[in-house]
């Protein structure tokens, strides 16, 4: 279905960056790749789908950084048809002990560097009058949670840039939306898991039954996979006219 497109993922060498890669390379996409850590495994596991895979080691929090990607990514496939904005960071406190360096890191990892990958991605996009650009937000993108002050108001933010780029391009074969997961056992989600495990005395499995308990209904973790079937769900034809949606896939926990 995306046989000849090419899609960069942002914070793709782990978690749900990784799941949305690895389903558009399934679908044919060639994918760029971004993020830090192992680069070597995620690069073997997208490259099994047959299709072309580049890494670009950009720092999302630095636009100088995210400018050089977008032309390396030109440069090797010629354009970038589908982008998606995942790459983020969390921090969990307090406001009145929130580190403003940490405040300062989410605001540009989960809210900036996705205005500037879609800065530099739309003029190709709009010559070619196709696109698709995916933020990943979150369910924080709707709601709140406590001590995520930066996160949620990061996300909230991602949820009306959505809606900006959607309409800025409404009448083009370019469209945005956004998706909005619930608890996904990630390395970004486990920190958290074990953090309640150990400031509760719990077991792990017992940290994750109480996290689930507090805001999903379904007692279940979302997957990467299934997120991965969702952004391929907005890069096919069926998706052509959804523009703006910032769609939840969260056990229940906003249906509440
Ligand atoms: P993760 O920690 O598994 O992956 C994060 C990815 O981003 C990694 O590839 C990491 O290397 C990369 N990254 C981090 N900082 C970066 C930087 N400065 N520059 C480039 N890459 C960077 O986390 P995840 O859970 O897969 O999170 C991915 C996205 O999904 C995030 O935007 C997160 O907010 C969102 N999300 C996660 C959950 C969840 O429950 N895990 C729920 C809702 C939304």
């Amino acid at each position: 279905m995306l046989k000849g497109k090419t899609a960069l993922v942002t914070g793709s060498t782990s978690g749900i960056g990784l799941g949305i890669a690895q389903a558009l390379a399934q679908q044919g996409a060639n994918i760029v790749l971004n993020g830090f850590g192992d680069i070597e495994g995620p690069k073997a596991a997208v490259a099994a789908h047959g299709v072309q895979v580049a890494y670009h080691g950009a720092d999302m929090g630095k636009p100088a950084e995210i400018e050089d990607m977008l032309r390396a990514a030109a440069q090797q496939f010629g354009r970038v048809d589908i982008l998606v904005n995942n790459a983020g960071i969390q921090h969990v406190s307090r406001i009145e002990n929130f580190p403003t360096e940490r405040w300062d890191a989410i605001i540009a990892i989960n809210l900036s560097s996705a205005f500037h990958a879609t800065r530099l991605a739309l003029p190709a996009m709009q010559a070619a009058n196709w696109g698709r650009i995916i933020n990943v937000a979150s369910v924080h993108g709707l709601v709140a949670s406590a001590e995520k002050s930066a996160y949620v108001a990061a996300k909230h933010a991602v949820v009306g840039l959505t809606k900006v780029t959607a309409l800025e391009n409404a009448t083009t074969g370019i469209t945005c939306n956004a998706i909005c997961p619930g608890w996904v056992l990630t390395p970004l989600v486990q920190k958290q898991v074990d953090a309640r495990a150990a400031s509760a005395k719990v077991s792990i499995e017992e940290a994750k039954r109480q996290l689930l308990s507090e805001k999903e209904p379904s007692m279940q973790f979302t997957t990467p996979e299934e997120l991965g079937a969702l952004a391929v769900f907005f890069c096919s034809a069926a998706g052509n006219n959804i523009r703006g949606v910032a769609w939840n896939m969260d056990g229940g926990w906003v249906a509440q």
